[in-house]
């Protein structure tokens, strides 16, 4: 691993927001065997809740309520994507379920943890040791290959990286990309980098992962390849996560689809036994309609 993993912690704090590129295709398997943690258990208390969670920008001359009281939880194992037009609040849920602001009223528990009890430097260990990240732009350091971006959580953590050499490589095989571990982000598809930002949301073992439009930088193809991704995670892994999109396709990918709308959460639809994605992707837009109307 180069020096120039040395970064300090204002750096890395900036990695759960900068930004990065670009597309390609998948090819890939999971394997259960690699050490990527225990397979979780099946319908376990919530992992993730909201109370009548608020939140309120006040822009001086108006306020914007962006929620209006949200109650939602998602449990171990969940794969729940949300949806709604733009603008009604979508990234603000997402970014106070993960920690990532603070809401105006309401409460935040996660994995136990009542996120409004925690001091600011607890609630950044919270976040660092139970949320993993994925974001449009996929948010890479520039200057590090992708196993050194795959890497920094666990630098930022304080880990022994060479305690962790094995799970890394894991990670890199899961999302198939061993054979481009070296190359820096302007080297790597924007598919690829996309990959290598969930194998960094994935190296520390999360109890959830939160993903911002994760398929809205890439072209449809690509885009599928991300989900398919994200659902094998899931399904083999156990892995919990919450996605936000406004594409019908990708919301076909996961079990739940919360709509929110204004502020509010106006329906929350479970596709349970229903395999065909088509019939999901139906549902979505059908749903979305309904809420454009
Ligand atoms: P979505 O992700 O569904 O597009 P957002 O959560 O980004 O919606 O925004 C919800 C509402 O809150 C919008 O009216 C938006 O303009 C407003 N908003 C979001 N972030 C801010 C902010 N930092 N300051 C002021 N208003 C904001």
């Amino acid at each position: 691993m180069s020096s120039k993993m040395a970064i300090d912690s204002s750096h890395a704090e900036t990695l759960e927001k900068t930004s990065g590129e670009q597309q390609v295709q998948l090819d890939f398997q999971l394997k259960r065997d690699i050490p990527l943690g225990q397979v979780k258990e099946q319908e376990s208390p919530g992992i993730l809740k909201a109370n009548s969670l608020k939140k309120k920008y006040d822009l001086g001359e108006h306020v914007v309520n962006a929620l209006m009281g949200i109650d939602f939880e998602v449990k171990e194992g969940d794969f729940v994507a949300l949806m709604g037009p733009s603008g009604s609040g979508k990234s603000t849920l997402l970014h106070l379920l993960g920690g990532l602001d603070k809401p105006s009223e309401g409460d935040v528990t996660l994995a136990g943890q009542p996120l409004a009890a925690l001091s600011d430097k607890q609630a950044t260990l919270a976040r660092r040791h139970n949320v993993g990240f994925i974001f449009q732009f996929f948010n890479l350091l520039p200057t590090l290959t992708a196993k050194e971006n795959v890497s920094l959580p666990l630098i930022i953590d304080g880990k022994n990286l060479r305690k962790y050499n094995q799970k890394i490589d894991a990670v890199l095989e899961l999302v198939g990309l061993s054979d481009r571990a070296d190359h820096k982000p302007d080297q790597l598809s924007g598919g690829e980098q996309q990959r290598v930002a969930i194998a960094r949301a994935l190296v520390t073992d999360p109890a959830i992962v939160l993903a911002d439009e994760p398929t809205g930088n890439l072209d449809s193809k690509t885009g599928k390849a991300i989900m398919d991704l994200l659902r094998r995670s899931c399904d083999e892994l156990g892995q919990t996560i919450v996605v936000v999109t406004h594409d019908a396709r990708a919301a076909a990918y996961a079990d739940r689809v919360v709509f929110l709308s204004d502020g509010n959460i106006v329906h929350d639809i479970s596709y349970d036994g229903v395999e065909d994605m088509s019939q999901r992707v139906r549902t979505v837009i059908e749903t979305m309609e309904v809420l454009d109307t």
